[in-house]
């Protein structure tokens, strides 16, 4: 009796092992999804004036009275190519990949956003 209770515990561990492992495999796909469903978000004085996906590799221009910035996405990162502002942080900021990082123009009120 002992024995026989022994063995089915065992064939329920293996099939929990089995199921955990289904589980992480379907919780890798999902994230891995998530991470291709990234938007680049680009707002101005705190208005949302341009999304884009983060999947797409391309170039934008953004221009006002206060100058331009030429945002690239690439590869699944984003940065700012040029721009006329007086600072440049915008320019020498490091690439952008992940939700929440954000570039920041200050002097031309221009914040470049990942979000989901
Ligand atoms: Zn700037």
């Amino acid at each position: 009796m002992m024995d026989e209770d022994r063995i089915i515990s065992k064939r329920d561990i293996i099939f929990i092992m089995i199921l955990l492992i289904a589980l992480s495999l379907v919780i890798l796909i999902i994230h891995f999804n998530k991470r291709t469903g990234y938007y680049v978000t680009l707002s101005a004085d705190g208005d949302v004036i341009e999304t884009f996906s983060l999947d797409d590799d391309m170039e934008y221009r953004f221009e006002t009275e206060a100058g331009f910035n030429v945002i690239v996405i690439e590869d699944g990162q984003v940065y700012v190519r040029e721009a006329d502002c007086r600072d440049k942080i915008c320019v020498n900021h490091s690439r952008i990949s992940n939700v929440g990082e954000t570039i920041i123009c200050l002097p031309h009120k221009l914040v470049i956003e990942i979000t989901e």
